[in-house]
């Protein structure tokens, strides 16, 4: 919660925590309970959190700028961390992929809704309970990975919550069997409700969103969602790391996702233009989706972050404020 001064609450320093203590923090709301510092974290650098579809890559082909960048990144000791809304695969999933367009990257950088998903599930005491999904293997192998018993598609258990992400071979069969676990007294669980996903050639696809409305619709229940622009996933990411939200950075190409849900716990945010929001569409965003910069794409990111990063360092250890004007979007 913003200070009179502009600044984050000011809480002590705190050693890095442990993954189950940084899932409890999920329950608590985004100003209240969670431990934000603005201490120096343990990290050199900004922590530089990265959507994926239409950022990093549209399908299988990495934007322009985006391999060279991150590399660089890397190479200079920025953690970077892989936050997509796309529920469909497992984090082991995407590392190997931005492998193979030539950006290292470990399954523990990466986070996914379906992650974010298993995690906040988990902390509930949801381990070793039902879920039915519809969604596709990730999330299955995900919710798993969180300690929930996956139930088959043609279960007749009734299951304990229903969650739903992207699901391209959703049939009416299963669609009617959520129906019927949600009736049944099942919590309901968006993992998004992202209404497309950008691919190759400008193109984009129904997202899990669309799926979500649909058993929303038959059902007259609203999920409760986990992914962006909630902010659930931005927390995880803070507590693992210790960074505070203005040692953060968000690049997104979605704006009222990646941006909305960043610029809620206070961190730095960026929009770059190879995605979903266009440049012509900036100047009439709401005020909480506005970007505090936009770039063409991520080859203006690592310049961008060393004017940032020069800046924080001359500001240590003074009072932590806003620091880095240059490239300001709307002024
Ligand atoms: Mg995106």
């Amino acid at each position: 919660m913003p200070n009179a001064d502009g600044g984050i609450q000011t809480r002590p320093p705190r050693a890095p925590v442990s993954g189950k203590q940084a899932l409890r923090s999920l329950d608590a709301p985004a100003t209240a309970g969670y431990h934000i510092q603005n201490s120096p974290c343990k990290e050199r650098h900004l922590v530089i959190v990265l959507d994926l579809d239409g950022v990093v890559y549209r399908g299988e082909t990495p934007v322009p700028g985006a391999v060279p960048s991150l590399n660089l990144l890397s190479q200079r000791s920025y953690s970077l961390f892989f936050l997509t809304n796309n529920s469909t695969r497992s984090r082991r999933h995407y590392a190997q992929k931005l492998a193979r367009m030539g950006i290292p990257a470990r399954p523990d950088q990466v986070v996914t809704s379906s992650h974010v998903t298993g995690c906040y599930l988990s902390e509930r005491g949801a381990a070793g309970r039902t879920v039915y999904t519809i969604g596709e293997e990730g999330m299955a192998e995900e919710l798993a990975l969180a300690g929930l018993r996956v139930l088959p598609d043609d279960t007749e258990e009734q299951a304990d919550y229903v969650v739903v992400g992207l699901d391209r071979k959703l049939t009416y069969a299963r669609l009617a069997r959520a129906y019927d676990q949600v009736r049944g007294g099942a919590a309901f669980i968006a993992t998004n409700r992202d209404a497309t996903y950008p691919i190759e050639g400008g193109r984009e696809i129904p997202g899990g969103g669309a799926m979500v409305a649909a058993l929303a619709c038959a059902t007259g229940v609203e999920p409760v969602t986990v992914g962006k622009p909630e902010t659930h996933p931005w927390r995880l990411i803070l507590s693992v790391t210790g960074a505070a939200p203005e040692e953060a950075l968000m690049v997104g190409d979605r704006a009222e996702t990646d941006i909305l849900g960043a610029k809620r716990l206070g961190m730095r945010t960026a929009l770059v233009l190879t995605g979903v929001t266009r440049a012509e569409e900036v100047p009439g965003l709401p005020e909480e989706c506005q970007p505090d910069v936009v770039l063409p794409s991520l080859a203006g990111l690592p310049p961008l972050v060393e004017e940032w990063e020069a800046a924080r360092q001359v500001r240590r250890p003074g009072v932590p404020k806003a620091f880095g004007t240059a490239g300001r979007a709307g002024g």
